[in-house]
């Protein structure tokens, strides 16, 4: 058997200190098969900054998860060894300084064969875990939720910021397009050129009006089928859900899914070759009553459940 959580019946789920899901806290890779890695990173924010105490939140929204998942039918530690690898260390307010200690952090992980899933910390975290897991695993697929595509050129003359990690990482050839899908974006745009962005990328685009064309269920096949099995990276932008549901978040917009149809849309991902993944835009000042956290914390429950069925096989 591998690491799994405390046993809440021997050591109730308030006490401890905070790990995601009450993991151990461990910095050896070995015997491991995901491990949750904290990237407190915000200065690419462009509108509210914050999102740095992010991963500790969700790691105390993640204390009433339990190893079993219903829908999924899997109880996760049977099949996952799983830890808390803790944080990375950045350098806030140095984009390309924190870059650096990032992809430094995450690329022995992935060559250790653990999947990293990423908590941020802001979007332009993404640029340096993309950077990770191409050297390791090549070009990757990119299954990418969010209200913002997140491939505009410059904000103020800055070319690294959460609004531009995608089109960077097309430019330095992380990602293969042609099995990159974007799902989500909503809300006001600079013009409506922005629209065309996908297309000249050559990404897969689903907009939040298709998505609630299509339905859940089909826009997950649409996302398995672009992505194919080629290594993945699973990118969980918590604005993607409606704002009523994860109002804690930088870059708010309104009339997304809710989270019963963001469950059901994770869910849907089963067979998914994720190589990382990670959840970003956590930014609890904003938060209330801790859903959004709660909200974080339970996408990457899903996250482990689709990466242990896909263990099991
Ligand atoms: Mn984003
Ligand atoms: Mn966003």
């Amino acid at each position: 058997m591998g690491y799994r959580p405390a046993d809440a019946m021997a050591f109730p789920r308030f006490e401890g200190i905070s790990t995601f899901m009450r993991l151990p806290y461990v910095q050896d890779l070995q015997g491991v098969d995901a491990a949750i890695v904290g990237i407190p990173f915000d200065t690419g924010a462009t509108y509210r900054a914050g999102a740095r105490f992010g991963p500790q939140a969700v790691r105390n929204g993640s204390r009433l998860l339990r190893p079993y998942n219903p829908g999924l039918k899997v109880e996760i530690f049977e099949h996952l060894s799983v830890i808390d690898y803790g944080d990375l260390p950045v350098v806030p307010g140095f984009i390309q300084e924190s870059y650096h200690k990032i992809v430094e952090g995450l690329e022995p992980v992935h060559r250790a064969g653990v999947v990293p899933i990423g908590v941020g910390g802001d979007h332009s975290i993404v640029l340096a875990e993309l950077r990770a897991a191409a050297a390791v695993h090549g070009p990757l697929g990119l299954a990418h939720f969010d209200s913002h595509s997140d491939t505009w050129d410059a904000y103020w003359g800055q070319r690294y910021t959460h609004g531009t990690p995608f089109l960077r990482a097309i430019e330095e050839g992380l990602l293969d397009p042609a099995r990159s899908i974007q799902v989500g974006m909503r809300g006001s745009l600079y013009d409506a050129g922005d629209l065309q962005e996908a297309d000249r990328l050559g990404l897969e685009m689903i907009a939040t009006d298709e998505l609630f064309d299509l339905g859940m269920d089909a826009t997950a096949e649409r996302v398995r089928r672009r992505t194919g099995d080629g290594p993945t990276f699973v990118s969980f932008d918590i604005d993607f859900v409606d704002p009523s549901f994860a109002p804690g978040t930088g870059t708010p917009e309104i009339a997304g899914p809710s989270t019963r149809e963001v469950i059901r849309l994770l869910r849907g991902l089963r067979g998914v070759n994720a190589v990382a993944l990670d959840v970003v835009e956590v930014l609890p000042a904003y938060d209330v009553a801790e859903i959004t956290a709660m909200t974080a914390a339970n996408v990457i429950f899903e996250f482990l459940s689709l990466l242990a069925l896909r263990r099991a096989g």
